[in-house]
């Protein structure tokens, strides 16, 4: 069964549940059934409106429950939906919107530019409030059809767009219910989403909360900044899963008051994006001793994750990194050497992803999905194939990843292209070159530091720096913006012309 028939049956089932529930957002929450009938109405006004237009729509906005009703909305009208958090830079923004072609953009927050064809959350409230028309079941998202499309970052300095099927989503939820080793349907449970809905991450809190019936508990960004309100909405949600960042999770803790007592409901924490360190899972397992740790492995690109290990005392005794676990059903995890050729158990080389939960490639972009997309037979079933650029190997059966490839780092769980950066440092006037470089604290990526030459020569003063990172900050997630920046004449060079990183790095 697939997600809304999941979703239908529970607006039948349990109609006042609350399906999502933002404290501080304008609509505090919605219930299944508000869930269900807000959306079938959306969706009605928007494809009496768009007809054959089905490009996919732009839901902008950050943790109200009526983003969840667009989203639904876009997909029950047949359209992939788009999810734009707040945090997103306005020169993004505009980047997805064109990109995307979205010929209406939701906009649950204001947009801080002028753009044609925005329903705010207003008028979005009041198109759901004067129809009870409902959206026929035949218009919906087939399983060949993307779902949903979410940006990350790009080595060229544009955002690319993932493209995810309901047929992606849908394997991704058959085993991500089972999570922790119990079907997760029909037991109350209370989902806390830690993630924007922009990061993929979110998918995994916001879909199997509600392909399993639960609640779906959000923070939001300033409760997240707020350690007292933080602790206070934790207690307060009765959390039974938890899905964030390992990062999110070691800032949590740092305070006291983050411990199972104050939590007492909390069965699982479930973790991906990036490395879990062996003293945080540790940390959770003392503090939570009622509670299992889960890591998870995989990219946007194949639908959240696709490996899972219950991360239990012996497997902490045992090894150190942690494995990121075992292939789902339906995926097989390949190691392969640069010439495509599979690897040994104990070798290194690229994780290659085979299976049911790839993503059909990016949006608009034959040209980077053909380098990094293809097929594979496994079994005698064709798959589509995903080269992550991530480097790792196999032991006891167990997946290992080892990190990166080419120049993509994770920053406290945020997925970022170092030429990203780098390629938006050079449209500032006056950069001539610019390299970006991840800053190692105990192992662990804690910052960057870009090296930059300009056209005039420009001390490293702080009032320079301030000044340039305020210019990017225009361009870039604020996540993404230099901790430090050092000016230069010029940058050093390896002897085939590349830019010299290791030489930088000793500069650090
Ligand atoms: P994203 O598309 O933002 O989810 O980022 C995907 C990348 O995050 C992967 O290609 C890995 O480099 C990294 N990653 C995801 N999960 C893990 C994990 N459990 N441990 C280490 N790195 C991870």
């Amino acid at each position: 069964m697939g997600i809304l028939e999941k979703i239908k049956i529970y607006s039948e089932k349990n109609k006042d549940k609350i399906a999502i529930y933002s404290e501080n957002s304008k609509n505090k929450s919605v219930t299944y059934k508000e869930l269900w009938d807000y959306s079938d109405r959306l969706a009605f006004y928007i494809q009496n409106e768009f007809k054959d237009n089905k490009f996919p729509i732009v839901v902008y906005g950050h943790k109200d429950p009526f983003m969840i009703v667009c989203f639904l909305a876009c997909v029950k009208s047949g359209r992939a939906y788009c999810p734009v958090d707040i945090s997103v830079p306005d020169e993004r923004v505009k980047d997805i919107i064109s990109e995307t072609k979205s010929p209406v953009i939701f906009s649950l927050e204001k947009l801080n530019f002028d753009t044609e064809n925005v329903l705010s959350l207003d008028e979005i409230e009041s198109i759901i409030n004067s129809t009870n028309d409902k959206i026929d079941e035949s218009c919906y998202v087939k399983d060949d059809d993307v779902f949903y499309i979410i940006f990350t970052s790009g080595s060229t300095g544009k955002p690319k767009g993932v493209q995810i099927t309901a047929d992606c989503l849908n394997n991704f939820l058959k085993w991500s219910s089972f999570l922790g080793g119990e079907n997760l349907e029909n037991k109350d449970y209370v989902y806390i989403n830690q993630a924007p809905f922009s990061f993929d991450l979110s998918v995994m809190d916001l879909y199997t909360s509600l392909y399993t019936g639960g609640t779906l508990w959000c923070l939001e960004k300033a409760v997240q900044l707020n350690y007292g309100l933080l602790i206070e909405s934790l207690k307060k949600s009765k959390a039974n899963v938890w899905v964030s960042t390992p990062s999110f999770a070691s800032l949590c803790l740092a305070l006291d008051d983050f411990n199972g007592k104050n939590m007492s409901n909390i069965k699982l924490f479930l973790f991906c994006g990036e490395t879990l360190p062996n003293s945080t899972a540790n940390l959770l397992l003392e503090r939570f001793p009622g509670a299992k740790v889960i890591n998870t492995y995989g990219p946007t690109e194949s639908t959240v994750a696709m490996t899972e290990i219950d991360v239990t005392s012996e497997v902490l005794n045992k090894y150190s990194p942690l494995p990121v676990g075992k292939p789902k059903n339906g995926t097989y995890v390949f190691i392969m050497d640069e010439k495509g050729r599979e690897l040994p158990e104990g070798e290194k080389g690229e994780i290659v992803i085979v299976g049911d939960t790839v993503s059909v490639g990016y949006f608009n972009r034959p040209d980077i999905t053909n380098k990094a997309f293809g097929t594979k037979t496994v079994n005698g079933t064709s798959y589509r194939l995903y080269r992550t650029g991530d480097e790792g190997y196999f032991k006891d059966g167990q997946l290992f990843y080892c990190g990166r490839i080419d120049l993509q780092i994770k920053l406290h769980g945020y997925r970022i292209e170092l030429e990203d950066i780098e390629n938006n440092l050079m449209k500032i006037k006056g950069i001539k070159n610019a390299v970006v470089l991840p800053v190692k604290k105990d192992g662990i990526i804690d910052s960057l530091t870009a090296f930059v030459v300009s056209e005039s020569k420009i001390e490293s003063s702080l009032k320079s720096m301030i000044a340039l990172k305020k210019e990017l900050a225009g361009f870039l997630p604020s996540y993404m913006v230099p901790k430090k920046i050092i000016f230069k004449d010029k940058i050093p060079m390896t002897n085939n012309g590349k830019v010299n990183r290791k030489k930088l790095m000793e500069e650090l």
